[in-house]
């Protein structure tokens, strides 16, 4: 019996500190997953970006993200086809056809006529399952135009409903910020990678600017950061700064399309971005703007340089093609992985300030006269 009694006291004292050390080893574990110290990403998923050029030469946003093995659109494009375009794109990289997040960054033509769809080019929503779906909160687009008939809008509205009838989870960004609902204002998408729904004034707050309500995101991998604002305007940003910590970002999607409107320097200072990627087709005067309006503005230019000269452009203008565009960058697409950030486009990887429409468009801000 004392032999037994013994053995059970041995036991008891092998599992407790079985349990120490697992306890010891599961918080070494997340503290070097979650906690890195170092310049090194301690994920195991590679993260890539890319933004999408959307098949014609109006300006929009489709953003496709690639986290290990997590599909996540933000915003669809342009006009209904681009989604003819997007998708076949998308479907190299989603082979399993279902996108896990899907973000809508805010009501504008430009960023949902892709989930609107029309008779010959299917919504995303249809063209793929998606799971978890995020939106902006609020807008001051209407549901019906002057003669009566639905607006893009209200066709992503019945479209965003069937979606959620087919089983997909709707939140907005709000929701997520305040963890309403099972929303989540941290994602883990992906081995760690985190997806960050920021705080934006504007997701409670009237504005006359519906770029105002956009959702803003971080993409967080490591100590690694990539910043997405949508179309958010000067008084948005500043807001966004004020509101939230901001890092220090590898990536940031240019505001508005590079809008002499967004990228105020307030913004840049804190995040102070290595990589600048502008969604627009440069030159192309689609709002018949006056000169110093058209996409990627030189305000927009000017204020970035002092930053970074890595400025990549979707799309140019080309009037003597049939489509009046061309491939500017073409898809660009941000990798980060265990050896660094690169960036690689599907036409070529030159840098705004070295192309031939630049220098035919647009005058050499001083900081980058001065490293060349
Ligand atoms: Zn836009």
């Amino acid at each position: 019996m004392a032999k037994g009694k013994f053995s059970a006291g041995k036991a008891f004292l092998a599992c407790f500190l079985a349990l120490v050390i697992g306890f010891a080893a599961g918080f070494f574990f997340y503290a070097y997953i979650k906690r890195p110290t170092g310049g090194d990403v301690y994920v195991s998923g590679d993260l890539s970006i890319h933004f999408l050029e959307l098949g014609n030469k109006a300006t929009g946003d489709s953003i496709y993200i690639k986290a290990g093995n997590t599909d996540i659109l933000i915003d669809a494009g342009s006009v209904a086809s681009s989604t003819d375009t997007t998708s076949e794109y998308i479907k190299q990289y989603c082979t399993d056809n279902i996108l896990e997040y899907v973000i809508v960054t805010h009501a504008d033509s430009d960023h949902i006529a892709g989930f609107a769809g029309s008779g010959s080019s299917p919504s995303m929503f249809d063209r793929f399952t998606c799971d978890t779906i995020i939106t902006f909160d609020l807008t001051n687009q209407e549901m019906e135009t002057s003669s009566g008939n639905p607006t893009t809008y209200a066709r992503y509205v019945s479209q965003l409903q069937e979606a959620v009838e087919a089983g997909a989870t709707h939140y907005t960004a709000l929701q997520c910020w305040n963890e309403k609902d099972g929303a989540q204002r941290i994602w883990d998408v992906s081995n760690g990678i985190e997806m960050e729904i920021l705080y934006n004034y504007y997701y409670e707050n009237n504005s006359s600017d519906e770029n105002n309500y956009s959702v803003c995101l971080l993409f967080n991998q490591g100590d690694k950061h990539f910043l997405f604002t949508g179309d958010l305007e000067e008084d948005g940003e500043s807001r966004l700064v004020d509101n939230n910590k901001l890092p220090k970002v590898e990536l940031f999607k240019a505001g508005h399309h590079g809008s002499k409107t967004s990228s105020t320097e307030k913004l840049l200072n804190v995040i102070d971005p290595n990589i600048i990627c502008v969604c627009c087709c440069a030159g192309y005067n689609q709002y018949n703007a006056a000169p110093e309006n058209v996409f990627p503005t030189q305000a927009m230019i000017d204020r970035v340089a002092p930053y970074t000269d890595k400025v990549y452009v979707t799309s140019q203008a080309d009037e003597s093609a049939e489509s009046g565009y061309r491939s500017m960058n073409g898809n660009i697409v941000v990798t980060s992985n265990r050896s660094g950030v690169t960036v690689e486009c599907s036409d070529n990887n030159t840098l705004l300030k070295d192309t031939e429409w630049f220098r035919a468009n647009r005058t050499m801000p001083e900081a980058w006269r001065k490293a060349a």
